[in-house]
């Protein structure tokens, strides 16, 4: 309590900084500087996602820029979680039609309490206030896996081959898993293939940004 009042003090008389989301510049208002909006305004568009096979739609709402990339690495790794608000508002201005619930890639319980929050999670619940979609945790992992990010494809395949099981009834639903990059689309391929092995009718993917053109 005590803790509490003295950072409510502390943060009126020392008002934070406010810094860009993506380069860290400093901002008058807003959450991006001058020329990272500028090249964010670039970045926005709906960008195919090819590598995912068996979804029946898959799409990012930006491609992977620099602006793009430094933002989604502060969100993640810095924990800077008004860039959730930011990243989900393309991927809401591309939402297919008919979406009964927002299936968030798990993390493991692990990395999640070592990260703070699950980025994929957040994302659904900004599309969610946006469009009244609903926020469905569908799938659990039942295994640790190495870092996605840190593997070679090949071996992104094998890493999460089998990491995922379904818990929640979906059977005949239209779905829509998010997440906040699709790279090479093998966690992504992993999630959908379980739901549409448990029932699901339609199952599409929704993430923030994808590299294009890289497989
Ligand atoms: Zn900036």
């Amino acid at each position: 309590m005590v803790e509490a009042l003295k950072e409510a003090l502390y943060s009126l008389l020392f008002p934070k900084e406010t810094r860009c989301l993506a380069c860290g510049a400093p901002v008058r208002s807003g959450e991006l500087c001058e020329p990272c909006t500028h090249a964010w305004l670039h970045t926005a568009q709906a960008i195919r996602i090819s590598c995912v096979d068996s979804a029946d739609w898959a799409y990012a709402g930006l491609s992977y820029t620099q602006v793009v990339r430094s933002m989604i690495h502060r969100y993640k790794y810095e924990c800077v979680r008004t860039a959730a608000d930011i990243l989900a508002e393309p991927m809401v201005r591309i939402m297919p039609d008919g979406v009964q619930g927002l299936v968030p890639v798990p993390l493991h319980p692990r990395r999640e309490r070592w990260r703070g929050f699950n980025q994929s999670e957040l994302l659904c619940e900004r599309i969610c206030a946006a469009t009244g979609v609903s926020v469905l945790p569908a799938l659990s992992r039942v295994r640790f896996t190495r870092e996605q990010a840190l593997l070679d494809p090949k071996s992104r395949e094998r890493n999460v081959r089998g990491c995922m099981q379904v818990c929640a009834p979906v059977y005949g639903m239209r779905l829509l898993v998010v997440d906040d990059v699709v790279t090479t689309g093998s966690t992504a391929s992993e999630c959908v293939n379980e739901l549409l092995n448990a029932g699901a009718a339609w199952v599409g993917v929704l993430c923030a940004a994808h590299p294009m053109g890289r497989k």
